[in-house]
């Protein structure tokens, strides 16, 4: 081969690796208070620009129904109810407590969106939490059996006036699975997309598959382990996510045992991150939050008993525990 042959040749393995890389394409936005980001393959630019502009919206649309903060969502409506207690909602939002309600009842209320009674009382950010007493007489409205859906006139009945419910533990993986049937819909076979710690991937990373690193729940970089996935999703709940340490140095966090209304964290067998495996976030994303509460035994038990899905779960002592499926014998 002669030099010009050596030139022409590097030029087009350079040439090759460069438009192989411009076909990834790769967005990241903050929505639904979480960072979202969305990875993909497409050989035409401005068709994987639409598919992800088609994600973004959606994920903005699902924010706006879903948001226990934003004052036209459907969910603040709920919780902003006036003397009435029976009210319409939405297709939508009648799957999201269909499947709030079945997690509640398989975990014998361990999952349980009326948690929010309590919760809407805690401020992170603020390190604000409620008053023992506060947290006393509102964890009498934390009750999955109260909310009662009629699928035949679309309405929800809400007698105690003191519930409140939060998606915060189901929305996100909701919004990943519409986020992939949406790509899916736009012709993409290879795609990432995440918002904050659910993910769920479409395809394999051309040829190889995806890494999902789980987040170190005591490092703020690194990984506590990563996980090859394809066709997959991954909901990762941890202590770390929103928290704030307060004045008897204890961690005040974001997942609340729906008996006392508190922040898990005081059985012997308390876990600092969840991680589910499973085909899509509207399970893996309840599911984290579910074994976050029900601790390492009773929530590796459940898992073990769910064919579809697998756990690796971090405990107190920073020791890592997995479901059966995920060790090979
Ligand atoms: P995740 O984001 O999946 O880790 O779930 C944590 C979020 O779920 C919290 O930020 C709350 O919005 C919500 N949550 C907290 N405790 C519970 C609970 N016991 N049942 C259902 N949702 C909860
Ligand atoms: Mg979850």
């Amino acid at each position: 081969m002669n030099i010009h042959h050596c030139a022409t040749l590097l030029l087009s393995l350079f040439m090759g690796s460069q438009s192989a890389f411009a076909d990834w394409h790769q967005r990241s936005e903050s929505i639904m208070g979480t960072p979202v980001q969305v990875e993909l393959w497409h050989s035409d630019k401005l068709a994987a620009t639409a598919a992800i502009d088609a994600v973004m919206l959606e994920l903005r649309r699902l924010d706006n129904g879903l948001s226990p903060y934003k004052k036209g969502s459907e969910l603040y409506q709920i919780n902003h109810r006036k003397e009435q207690s029976t009210l319409p909602i939405t297709m939508e939002m009648q799957v999201l407590l269909q499947r709030s309600q079945h997690y509640s009842e398989l975990t014998a209320g361990a999952f349980d969106i009326t948690f929010a009674s309590v919760g809407e009382h805690y401020d992170y950010r603020q390190s604000q939490q409620p008053s023992p007493q506060k947290t006393n007489l509102l964890s009498k409205a934390i009750d999955y059996r109260q909310l009662q859906l009629n699928p035949k006139t679309n309405t929800l009945t809400l007698d105690n006036p003191n519930t409140r419910i939060d998606l915060g533990g189901i929305a996100k993986g909701y919004a990943v699975d519409r986020a992939i049937n949406l790509l899916s819909a736009h012709g993409i076979q290879h795609a990432n997309v995440s918002a904050g710690g659910d993910a769920r991937v479409l395809g394999d990373k051309r040829g190889k598959p995806w890494m999902i690193g789980i987040k170190h729940p005591r490092q703020t970089q690194g990984y506590a382990a990563i996980i090859p996935l394809n066709n997959s999703a991954i909901s990762t709940s941890g202590d770390y996510e929103r928290f704030f340490i307060d004045t008897d140095g204890q961690r005040v966090h974001h997942i609340i045992d729906p008996t006392n209304g508190m922040p898990t964290g005081a059985a012997s067998d308390a876990l600092i991150s969840v991680s589910i495996i499973g085909p899509n976030g509207f399970d893996t994303d309840p599911l984290s939050t579910s074994v976050f509460v029900l601790g390492r035994d009773a929530g590796l038990k459940l898992i073990d008993r769910l064919p579809e899905f697998e756990a690796v779960v971090i405990d107190k002592n920073r020791r890592l525990h997995y479901s059966k499926g995920l060790i090979t014998p």
